[in-house]
């Protein structure tokens, strides 16, 4: 039998499952889940009902095809809600589990074999043509033909910055989304990081803390963009600019495209031009060489995140109401130091004038999104595949190389038989592969080829 192991507790661990419950039949089906609450992960395990979605709920589901849409279960338990809405993220982690649970009644119906199986993986042996061998936990171990890794992003890394005395005093948090280590009210929290992480964590501080100061820096200090309140309507000329984007291979050409785009879209929002570029974002990145990538990252990350990834109205609001009363003051400079105890010391270069200043905060929170750099991170069974050779760093550090449809290169350059990847890992190869309308397609376009009798897929691969 041709048994399959899904490792990884998160959206896209639980997508990548619940599409093969609903159509591989050819062996066991395993979902290995980590430590946490499967099909949360980082995102949706939050309890503040502040952490909005950043995509409407109309958009938001975790396969392609569905016993009920996000809108329909958000409506029982919020009351009536739009399509247009954005909710919070919560409601969205309750959604992923009823979802993941009808696809398990159904699949007990069908007579499907399945297991799920509390605790990490491990190790990934090579058994050859065999397949892999996965040990989860301390001894127990699993014979595969395919692994679809489903981890997410590495927990964060502490910036080379920070001192090992600010590490060890407790007052600086590297999960943003644990504040309630920390009991004290504090005076100052300063937060690094503006992304959507950072602004999570500067409402929920906000809200425990009422009488803190805040601060959130970061190199460009500049806030993701909110989205508009509705939809908005589409940019006349996308196609044309999506072709047009196709055409280039210089992130700077494909950037003064855009720009044009905008500079004649008449009332058209800027942000429309944007949204109608996904479905050639992962195209444009990978017309982009080494070079090119890394000049993007340098130049352009900043601003591509900010817009890309907006906050919700609400969000936004909330935000600007702290920037108003005077109770967030938003950086752009960048962190020498961190050092001391409670208070720590955190030494700024501000990007405008260059000036150096010290900052006294009692808590300082690491917010500076998803790491991805496999090669640096303390991920277990990531670092064992890349000491085997099962798996390659991307050389910018955005992840593991892969094949355009997630199948993992191996040292020498070579398809991985077997073993594949969604999300996060996949972001050299994809760039923008971790939202869920993204990782729910990747999901099930992975499960219908893996599901495919073989005769199939050589006959496929011939034709190729
Ligand atoms: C704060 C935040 C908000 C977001 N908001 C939105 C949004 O509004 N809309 C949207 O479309 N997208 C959003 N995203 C993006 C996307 O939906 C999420 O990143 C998505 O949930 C990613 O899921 P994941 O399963 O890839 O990763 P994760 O959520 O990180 O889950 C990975 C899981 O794998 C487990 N794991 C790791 N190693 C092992 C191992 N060896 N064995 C077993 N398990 C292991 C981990 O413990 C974890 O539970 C958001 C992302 C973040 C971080």
């Amino acid at each position: 039998m041709a048994d399959i192991a899904v490792i990884g507790g998160g959206a896209a661990g639980a997508a990548a499952f619940g599409e093969l419950l609903a159509r591989f039949d050819g062996g066991t089906i395993h979902w290995i889940v980590g430590q946490h609450a499967p099909g949360r992960g980082v995102a949706y395990a939050t309890s503040d009902d502040q952490h909005l979605l950043n995509v409407r709920a109309s958009a938001m589901g975790v396969f392609q095809e569905h016993a009920e849409d996000f809108i329909q279960h958000a409506s029982r338990h919020l009351g009536q809600v739009k399509g247009t809405d954005f909710l919070p993220r919560r409601v969205f982690g309750d959604f992923i589990q009823a979802q993941v649970g009808v696809r398990i009644d159904a699949a007990r119906r069908a007579g499907r074999s399945f297991r799920i199986h509390p605790g990490s993986a491990r190790e990934i042996v090579s058994r050859g043509e065999r397949g892999y061998a996965i040990r989860v936990g301390a001894d127990r171990w699993l014979e595969v033909e395919h692994v679809v890794l489903a981890v997410g992003a590495l927990s964060q890394r502490p910036l080379r910055t920070v001192s090992t005395t600010a590490l060890a005093g407790g007052a600086y948090e590297l999960d943003p989304w644990r504040l309630d280590r920390h009991p004290q009210a504090p005076r100052r929290v300063v937060v690094i990081g503006t992304g959507l992480t950072a602004v999570d964590t500067l409402l929920s501080a906000a809200v425990k803390w009422p009488y803190a100061e805040l601060v959130a820096v970061s190199r460009h200090g500049l806030l993701p963009f909110t989205h508009s309140a509705l939809p908005l309507a589409p940019y006349a000329k996308q196609e044309e600019l999506n072709q047009a984007l196709l055409a280039c291979d210089d992130a700077a050409a494909m950037f003064r495209l855009v720009r044009r785009a905008m500079d004649d879209a008449g009332d058209t929002d800027w942000r429309s031009i944007i949204d109608g570029m996904r479905p050639t974002n992962a195209r444009l990145w990978q017309h982009l060489t080494h070079a090119r990538r890394k000049q993007f990252l340098r130049h352009a990350r900043w601003v591509w995140e900010a817009a890309r990834h907006r906050m919700a109205p609400a969000t936004g609001e909330a935000i600007y109401q702290l920037q108003e009363e005077g109770r967030l003051q938003v950086l752009a400079a960048r962190v020498l130091d961190v050092d001391g105890k409670a208070p720590l010391q955190v030494t700024l270069r501000e990007r405008a004038t260059q000036l150096v200043s010290v900052l006294e905060a009692d808590l300082v929170v690491q917010a500076t999104g998803l790491d991805t750099a496999v090669a640096y991170g303390a991920h277990d069974l990531l670092s064992q595949l890349l000491r085997d050779g099962l798996a390659v760093a991307d050389p910018l550090q955005l992840g593991v190389l892969a094949q355009p449809d997630g199948q993992l290169t191996d040292a020498n350059g070579k398809p991985q038989h077997g073993l594949h990847a969604v999300g996060s890992l996949l972001r050299g190869n994809l760039w923008e592969c971790t939202a869920m309308p993204e990782i729910r397609a990747a999901a099930h376009r992975l499960a219908v080829r893996l599901s495919r009798p073989a005769a199939e897929t050589v006959r496929e691969s011939l034709a190729d």
